[in-house]
């Protein structure tokens, strides 16, 4: 029992009456209450609750209004809301319903039937609220590199294209660096796989400690990492790559690996260089710059001409 009710009425009567029928069934740990839709409202902005069982004929700001303003929070658009209606108010409950209400109950009601429909609206939320959970999980995992915990090629190519797109609409420098363990085969062969992973893991660590909290970096493939340097110049990324560098050429492993020292070879582009007109020839820049890393004796970094 960890949920809360609003209670919105301006009748101080009715308010009690519902509160005492809803505590003799232990359904809520908080009870809220307002009198009209305004103060009921800046009770659900202080303190965000499960349902909120509301009145329609109140003065000043009704339940209607309230309804309205409900629909300017996308945040609150899940928290269910029961009206309270005269008996033959026919036409305010369907107007209710239309206006985004999830039920209604007739005053003078029965304890009974208000508490069966609010179980019902509850028991619905807490179905919503563990689907959105699962949505958000699923979003995240599908995002992210298992064995780093980093960003993965997935989401890279997504977040690389809006990156692109607002470069190009708002000007600026967008830079690339991509960045390639050398002779990783090697530790695997030697350390074996097992180790090589722990490696792989240190060095994504090692990587994302010299950027920005704005920079993306992601595990682009086997032992390759790339990072997104949004507002950065191909000289500013250059600096970047060569802290990373450094940074990881000074790692100390310690146990079964306490003899490894690994190097990385770095790539720079930035997205104004001449010829860049899309994220593939952006990607290949950077790429070319990797291969000409290694080709002139790796542990170095090259930036695109
Ligand atoms: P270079 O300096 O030219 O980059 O040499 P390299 O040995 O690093 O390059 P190569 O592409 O020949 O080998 C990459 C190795 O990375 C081979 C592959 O087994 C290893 N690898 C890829 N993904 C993983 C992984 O998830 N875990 C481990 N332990 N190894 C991986
Ligand atoms: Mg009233
Ligand atoms: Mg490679
Ligand atoms: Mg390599």
């Amino acid at each position: 029992m960890f949920d809360s009710v609003l209670i919105i009425d301006d009748s101080v009567a009715i308010r009690e009456r519902i509160i005492k029928s809803l505590e003799s069934f232990e359904l809520f740990a908080r009870y809220y209450e307002a009198d009209d839709g305004l103060e009921g409202f800046k009770k659900l902005l202080a303190s965000p609750v499960d349902i909120i069982l509301c009145d329609l004929e109140m003065p000043r700001i009704d339940g209607f209004k309230f309804l309205n303003m409900l629909k300017s929070r996308p945040d609150l658009q899940d928290v269910p809301v029961i009206i309270l209606t005269g008996m033959n108010d026919r036409e305010l409950k369907v107007k209710g319903l239309e206006q985004g209400a999830s039920d209604y109950i007739t005053k003078p009601f029965d304890p009974e039937e208000l508490v069966a429909r609010v179980k019902v609206h509850l028991k619905i939320k807490h179905l919503q609220d563990d689907l959105k959970r699962t949505n958000e999980l699923l979003l995240e995992l599908s995002n992210t590199d298992h064995l780093t915990g980093m960003y993965n090629r997935r989401y890279l190519m997504e977040a690389l294209d809006k990156e692109v797109q607002r470069s190009s609409r708002k000007g600026g420098n967008l830079s690339l660096i991509l960045m390639d363990i050398d002779h990783f085969k090697q530790v695997n062969d030697t350390c074996g796989h097992l180790q090589g992973d722990v490696v792989l893991q240190k060095v994504a660590l090692h990587l994302q400690k010299e950027l920005r909290s704005y920079d993306i970096a992601a595990r682009y493939g086997g032992e390759e990492f790339v990072a997104v340097l949004p507002d950065t110049s191909l000289e500013e990324a250059a600096f970047v790559a060569e802290r990373v560098r450094a940074s990881i050429r000074g790692i100390r492993f310690t146990g079964a690996l306490s003899s490894l020292s690994i190097t990385v070879s770095l790539g720079v582009a930035t997205f104004t260089s001449p010829g860049c007109r899309s994220v593939d020839e952006f990607i290949k820049l950077a790429d070319d710059a990797l291969y000409r890393a290694k080709a002139n004796g790796r542990d170095r970094v090259e930036c695109s001409r």
